[in-house]
């Protein structure tokens, strides 16, 4: 997403907590467990598939706000336990805001980056403040040090899904997002694909499909409400919460609200396509051990030749 210079012209019930409690106990106290070796090693590498996806789109979008100026500032909505915070060091930002639902894991992700600010030595550093926050409830605005600070970047990695449980908190966590972008400003993120999701469980012959990783459980078939049209995702134990369909036209035209337009949308199978072209991000993609082994021939194998495991078998 972009913000317009000018701005546009064109505009296009639950408990009051609704699921947002489940969410933030469930991510305080994630555990893994219960997991055999082969699904462990598929998941490991499945998280690494995701984390060079995010280095890449992380890492384009900086190199193309840094060739118009040097200090970047950027908003991290649903930081988790930091799991992107080397990517801000490697992208040279000079401030992060990092904003999440769990404490526990906003607790972690502070002291991830206070060790990695330790153990930089004479390396210039970038500032960060940490927020936990409902993001589909509260303002940041009202919680950021600096009421004035303006974002460059706003990253929303596997997690604006969560607020489609209504439209109201669909439109604060966009709000969120890209009230505080600076004009010309990025918000970017990663979100399951829900045509796939739907495509999905209209092949099956039950209310769930999935595989021996994955598991997605809807609790109706054929009726698809905008918002709060629910499912449970399931990763072996890992993760085991409420998500939302996102459904993408209407949230391109809810983002109109704050001046945006879209720029760019792919798939996980399609970026990866795209972007493996590359010679630096092919060589990134070895390091991260986005592969897959398999024990049995010795042979290994992109993780990513199986998007449609990898696309919605979801994360940390
Ligand atoms: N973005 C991180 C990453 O890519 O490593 C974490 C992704 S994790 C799958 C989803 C995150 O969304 C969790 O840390 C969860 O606490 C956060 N989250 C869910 N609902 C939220 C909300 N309403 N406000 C803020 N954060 C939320």
């Amino acid at each position: 997403w972009s913000r317009d210079h000018l701005p546009s012209l064109c505009r296009l019930q639950l408990t009051e907590e609704g699921h947002s409690v489940k969410v933030a106990s469930h991510y305080n106290t994630l555990q893994e467990c219960g997991l055999d070796e082969r699904s462990r090693s598929r998941i490991v590498h499945m998280r690494n598939f995701n984390n060079w996806l995010k280095s890449v789109l992380i890492g384009e979008v900086l190199d193309q706000v840094h060739q118009r100026q040097r200090e970047v500032c950027v908003l991290d909505l649903g930081c988790g336990k930091g799991g992107d915070l080397l990517k801000w060091r490697k992208g040279r930002i000079s401030q992060l805001v990092c904003a999440d639902i769990a404490g526990v894991s906003v607790e972690q992700c502070q002291s991830r980056y206070d060790d990695m600010r330790k153990r930089s030595h004479s390396e210039r550093i970038f500032s960060a403040e940490f927020i936990t926050a409902d993001c589909t409830r509260e303002l940041l605005s009202e919680k950021l040090s600096d009421p004035e600070m303006r974002f460059d970047v706003c990253s929303c990695q596997f997690v604006y899904h969560y607020s489609f449980e209504t439209q109201q908190q669909a439109d604060t966590m966009l709000r969120n997002a890209c009230e505080r972008l600076r004009p010309g400003g990025f918000f970017i993120g990663t979100t399951p694909d829900a045509y796939e999701l739907v495509k999905r469980l209209e092949a099956s012959d039950s209310n769930s499909f999935g595989n021996e990783v994955y598991r997605v459980t809807f609790q109706k078939k054929d009726e698809y409400p905008l918002f709060g049209c629910q499912y449970d995702f399931n990763l072996e134990g890992v993760v085991n919460v409420p998500e939302f369909l996102v459904y993408f036209p209407l949230f391109v035209e809810m983002a109109k609200k704050y001046n945006m337009r879209l720029v760019y949308k792919k798939t996980f199978h399609e970026f990866f396509k795209d972007k493996i072209q590359n010679d630096q991000n092919r060589v990134l993609m070895q390091r991260m051990q986005a592969l897959e082994q398999y024990p049995a021939d010795g042979r290994s194998r992109l993780a990513s030749d199986r998007p449609e495991e990898y696309e919605h078998a979801q994360r940390h």
